[in-house]
């Protein structure tokens, strides 16, 4: 009966919700889970789930391995608005049974915050899950990287029937193997540029403390790590990147080698930590029963998530949305820009919301120096709660001050944005994207992410 009474609530209140033309709110998830605390552990029974958790790339890998499950004919259901809380899982789990509970689909694909997975994980009961990195994020909500480990391993504990699925070059994710009984899959790249020590979130031995030593680092921390003192090192992956023959602005080119096995792939989506998120996809849809080859053919047909590298035509306006939350992120974005031949101007949006993380500290530890090295970042427009604090960081980063204007007004935002001419490239903390989302999907006849 309270099962019968909590799904009900909740598929009425979202009905409502949505007709008030409102979406993304949990509050429906909320309701179910106060009627019946443990409804994603009676919903989850019988449905093979892939939990997907880890600092950056969650949502991304997630619409991946949708797309490699759906084109297996293995039908599926996701948290696809990206509400990766308790209250957000229960809701699509809810969605995808019927009044008496009774399942849909049998497969799910849920991204997972890092902090609610040791109470998500076992009440799912994963097949399998998923860690795409480890990195040092809105130190507010999550504290330590130390905590957010022990976050993922306390929610592990109890499942050990769950495929393991490893990032092989990050030396925090994979320490997660560590004394784990259970199968792991890892996956890696094969090859990097120069192992000379850089700004990382991990130089020291997660066992032992002493300086790692690389063979090679693809970005970050990561790479061929190995220590000299205990011998933890890096994993021999399972599923492998052994070349990158092509990486450009929109996409990417890639040799996968799985056992003997070895296969061109092509990924429609650009930069290096894509390579990496469509690693960690085949890897779960590996870990479900799914070959590493026939996975890598749905690369090709991806598409990006609402505000990751999403471009929008509005007009004579060329705009890429790509959604910023964390140092690690942060820089791949400037990377990504600052690499533009063409001249670009740029649009960065910082809020403290709970949501973006109240702690806005970590915009100095990003390199937004990388922006001014050359001449192709023509004007940079500001905004959002914390413009001045953003306006701040970036004259110290060598921004020049007659290049940059601070809007706060959203109208004024979307205008002053359309009337730029080169490309232009926006970067959002999460509160801001869903705002600016909203009103340039409108402007270019896109549909709201939550319908
Ligand atoms: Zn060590």
């Amino acid at each position: 009966m309270r099962l019968f009474l909590a799904i009900l609530i909740c598929k009425l209140s979202r009905a409502a919700i949505r007709l008030l033309g409102r979406g993304g709110t949990s509050l429906p998830g909320k309701l179910a889970l106060r009627i019946h605390p443990h409804i994603i552990k009676v919903l989850s029974k019988g449905i093979d789930t892939v939990l997907i958790t880890g600092t950056n790339g969650k949502t991304t890998t997630a619409r991946m391995t949708e797309k490699m499950l759906n084109d297996a004919g293995k039908d599926c259901f996701a948290n696809r608005s990206g509400a990766n809380l308790e209250q957000g899982i229960a809701i699509e789990y809810i969605a995808n049974a019927n009044a008496f509970g009774r399942a849909k689909k049998k497969y799910a694909v849920i991204e997972c915050d890092e902090a609610a997975f040791k109470k998500v994980c076992p009440e799912t009961c994963p097949k399998a899950v998923l860690v795409t990195n480890i990195f040092r994020d809105q130190l507010d909500r999550f504290g330590e990287i130390s905590e957010t480990i022990n976050s993922i391993k306390e929610g592990l504990k109890n499942s050990p029937h769950t495929v393991l699925c490893l990032n092989a070059d990050c030396s925090l994710t994979s320490s997660l193997a560590i004394d784990r009984q259970g199968k792991t899959v890892f996956y890696g790249i094969n090859e990097g540029g120069d192992s000379l020590p850089c700004v990382s979130d991990a130089n020291h031995c997660i066992r032992c403390g002493a300086v790692y030593n690389y063979e090679y680092r693809t970005f970050a921390h990561l790479g061929s790590f190995s220590c000299p003192d205990c011998g933890y090192k890096r994993q021999s992956p399972d599923i492998s990147v052994s070349k990158i023959e092509y990486l450009g602005r929109d996409s990417s080119e890639i040799i996968i080698k799985e056992g003997k096995n070895e296969f061109k792939a092509e990924i429609a989506l650009p930069a290096l930590y894509n390579i990496y998120n469509a690693l960690a996809a085949m890897s779960a849809a590996y870990a479900l029963g799914i070959s590493a080859e026939n996975a890598a053919k749905s690369l090709s047909g991806i598409k990006s998530s609402f505000g990751r590298m999403e471009s929008f035509i509005i007009g004579e306006s060329r705009i890429k949305m790509i959604l910023v939350k964390n140092p690690a992120g942060c820089d791949r974005a400037i990377e990504y820009m600052s690499g533009s031949t063409e001249k670009f101007d740029a649009v960065i949006c910082l809020n403290d919301a709970p949501s973006d993380g109240t702690d806005i500290s970590w915009i100095w530890d990003c390199d937004f120096e990388g922006l001014f090295e050359n001449e192709s970042c023509s004007k940079i427009i500001v905004s959002g709660t914390r413009a001045r604090d953003m306006r701040l960081r970036l004259k110290y980063a060598g921004g020049d001050e007659s290049r940059m204007t601070i809007i706060d007004d959203d109208a004024e935002l979307i205008k002053a944005v359309l009337a730029l001419r080169n490309q232009v490239y926006i970067m959002p903390t999460y509160s801001a994207m869903l705002k600016l989302r909203g009103s340039l999907a409108e402007l270019g006849g896109k549909k709201e992410y939550w319908k």
